[in-house]
Parts: C-alpha cells; sequence; structure tokens
C-alpha cells in the first residue's frame, strides 16, 4: 500500500494553503490558540484526577498552583499570562453560580468595574 500513498497528490493542499493570506491566517492561529487555552483552563480548573492523561491539563495545574501562591503575581510572567487568560475567560464567562474556573470569582468583579470606568 506504500505505492498508493505516494500517488496521493499532497501538493495540492499547501498550495490551497498559500492562497490563504498569511495575515488572516496569523489571526485564525491566535484565536485558535486562546481558544484552545480557555479550553484548557476550563477543564484544569475543574479536573479532579491526578493522573489526568492530557499533557496540557498537568502543564496548567502546574502553572495555576504556581500562581495561587506565587508573592509576585504583577511581575511574574506566568503568572500575568494566566491572568490575561483568565481574565478572557471571566470576560465571557456566563455562569451565574460560583464559576470553578480558576480566579474567575476574583476577576468577574474587576471586569465589570473595567466595562462600568469605560463608560
Ligand atoms: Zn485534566
Ligand atoms: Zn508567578
Ligand atoms: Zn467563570
Amino acid at each position: 500500500m506504500e505505492s498508493l500513498r505516494n500517488i496521493e497528490p499532497s501538493a495540492e493542499s499547501s498550495s490551497e494553503e498559500e492562497l490563504m493570506d498569511v495575515r488572516v491566517k496569523k489571526e485564525v492561529q491566535v484565536i485558535d490558540k486562546t481558544e484552545r487555552c480557555l479550553q484548557i483552563l476550563n477543564h484544569a480548573s475543574k479536573c479532579q484526577n491526578p493522573k489526568c492523561f492530557a499533557a496540557s491539563c498537568l502543564r496548567m495545574k502546574m502553572i495555576i498552583d504556581h500562581s495561587r501562591q506565587c508573592g509576585n503575581r504583577i511581575e511574574c510572567v506566568a503568572c500575568r499570562q494566566l491572568l490575561a487568560l483568565c481574565f478572557h475567560h471571566a470576560s465571557q464567562c456566563k455562569e451565574k453560580q460560583e464559576c470553578k474556573v480558576t480566579f474567575c470569582e476574583y476577576l468577574r468583579p474587576i471586569y465589570i468595574e473595567s466595562l462600568l470606568n469605560a463608560i
């Protein structure tokens, strides 16, 4: 079956990609990445399984753990990235009751306040 695979025109898909505006492609990638990070954050915040198979979950839990006890969240790069992500979540959080996502309850009032200040 090796010969069949060689016949497949792999060049076609790459030329199709070239037609796409590079800038648009980059923007899509950024949105895609943020969405995925939000999903990981969402999962990791609620995941109780210490042996969770998702490697990204483990990494996110480590960052969350770090952030909870980090003394310098303002200057710490890891914390700032996590908080930015949590803030992003909080800004679109539809949870009416207490949200289990890390820092959401803490950040949501800040987000609402920033909206009020912007008016
Ligand atoms: Zn998990
Ligand atoms: Zn930190
Ligand atoms: Zn939330």
